[in-house]
This record gives structure tokens, sequence and C-alpha cells, in this order.
């Protein structure tokens, strides 16, 4: 029995977590805690960690799991790069799971794109389209930077230096080098991510539409499970699923 707690449980993927681990029999949700409550009151109780908050709070939720060598699961998103370097930086000392999307199709996805990359080559441009419901506070989103970081490594290009969000204005004509990353927001949209590859003549599109956050709760709950026998370390969805 892996016994979790989980973080930010008034959320829309909190409620999830929390429904969709009633499925589990091998799981014991301890307790689901939000803002405002002390989590280093009950941490002792738990295996894992489950964190769908915000990211102002992981970096210190995960401090707190390294003083009680507690295992976490990270959803969250947003991170600056000194927040994601804090979390990076006790990957000795717990076993972590940092993955922007926990479902198994934009896994797929993430796979897709690095072999439709070293496939089509330099000729064809980039850009990666997101779509999220009105609510949603980052972006680009976790897994739209996901996506431009694939793409990046496989033309071997810093992100920072190619990333193109958004255009306006006379901009003139767009270079081979950078990757559109573009964000649209509006209505309930669960998470929609499409990455198009264009070139003259022809054109492909991967595109992957998430309708329930049960399939993102799900996943994370799978890698609850697969990093409560692991031994310290950062990994990620494609560590859980064993596409690497
Ligand atoms: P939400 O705003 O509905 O929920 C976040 C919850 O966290 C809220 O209840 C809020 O009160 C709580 N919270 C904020 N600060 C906190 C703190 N300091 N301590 C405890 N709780 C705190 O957002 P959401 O749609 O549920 O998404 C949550 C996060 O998960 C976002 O970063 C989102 O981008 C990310 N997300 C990741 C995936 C994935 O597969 N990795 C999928 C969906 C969403």
């Amino acid at each position: 029995m892996t016994k979790i707690i989980i973080i930010g449980a008034k959320g829309r993927m909190g409620q999830a977590l929390v429904s969709c681990a009633k499925n589990f029999r091998d799981f014991e949700v301890v307790t689901a805690i939000g803002r405002g409550d002390d989590l280093s009151a009950v941490i002792g109780q738990c295996d894992v960690v489950i964190d769908f908050s915000s990211h102002t709070a992981t970096t210190g939720i995960v401090e707190l799991c390294a003083k009680n060598k507690k295992a976490i699961v990270i959803g969250t998103t947003g991170f600056s790069d000194a927040e994601k370097s804090a979390i990076e930086n006790q990957r000795s000392t717990i076993p972590i799971v940092l993955a922007s999307n926990f479902s198994t199709g934009v896994n797929t996805l993430f796979w897709l794109t690095r072999k439709a990359a070293e496939i089509l080559g330099t000729d064809f441009d980039l850009e990666v389209v997101e779509m999220h419901h009105r609510l949603k506070k980052d972006a680009p989103s976790g897994t739209a930077k996901s996506l431009a970081e694939i793409l990046a490594d496989v033309r071997k290009q810093q992100l920072e230096k190619v990333a193109r969000h958004g255009r306006v204005g006379i901009i003139g004509a767009r270079t081979s080098e950078e990757i559109g990353v573009h964000s649209i927001r509006g209505g309930d949209v669960v998470g929609d991510h499409t990455v198009i590859f264009a070139n003259v003549g022809e054109r492909v599109e991967l595109t992957h539409k998430a309708s329930s956050r049960d399939t993102f709760a799900n996943g994370a709950l799978r890698a609850a499970a697969w990093l409560a026998k692991q031994k310290p370390g950062l990994y990620d969805m494609q560590d859980v699923l064993g596409l690497k």
C-alpha cells in the first residue's frame, strides 16, 4: 500500500487526483491539503507527496520532502529557471518525478515529435501551438515548452535563443532557425497541443487533445506507485512509462 498526500487538493487537478485515487486499490490518500494547510504536520505519514499547486509553493514543498526523505511527484508548471534548479538540486536526496504532462498520449507526442524532427530535418519550419482554458495562469504551457525543448534539442539549438513567442507588427520574414510558440486561451479547454512542421509544398501536424483531467491524474498516480520503489534521482514520465 502506497500512502500519498495530495497538495493543491481544492484545485482542478487536485480534485481529479482525489477522485481517481479511489480507483487504485494499492493507494491510501493519507490527506489532501491546500493553501494555508501545514504539510510539515502530516508529511511523516506518507510515502509519496503529489504536488499540483503553484510554482511559488513547489520549491518549499520539495525542500520539506528532502528533509523528511519523502518521494515527490511534481505536476505543477510555470517554474522560473531558479525554481527549476532548486528542485533539481534535491535529485541526490530523494526520488522526484517532474513532468509537464502526465498523459500517456502526450508522452507519445513527445516521442513522435523527436522522431519527426529527426526525419524531416532543417528544411521544415517549426511551430508549437497550444490552447487551454481561460483560467490557466502560466503561458506557454509546460507541455508546449517541453515540445519546443525537444525540437531545439534535435537541432542542437538553445531554446531561449530561438523561441519566438507570438508575432506582431512589421517583423519581416520568418528565419529558418526560429521555433514559434503560441498560446491560445479560452473557455474550458483541458489542453490541446499541435506541433507544426511546415515546408514549401507540404506540412506535417502532430496534435494531441485532452478532454479530461483524469488522464493527467491517473498518470500522476501511476508515477507515484512507480516512484515509491525508486532510488533518489530526477525522473520524468518517459522513465515511468519505460519509453527511454
Ligand atoms: P488550480 O488553480 O485549479 O489549482 C491549484 C490549487 O493549488 C488551488 O486550490 C490553490 O489554492 C492551491 N495552492 C496554491 N498555492 C498553494 C500553496 N502554497 N500550498 C498549497 N496549495 C496551494 O490549478 P490546476 O488547473 O489544478 O493546475 C495546478 C497546476 O498543475 C498548474 O501549474 C498546472 O499548469 C499544472 N498542470 C499540470 C498537468 C500535468 O500533467 N503535469 C496537468 C494539468 C495541470
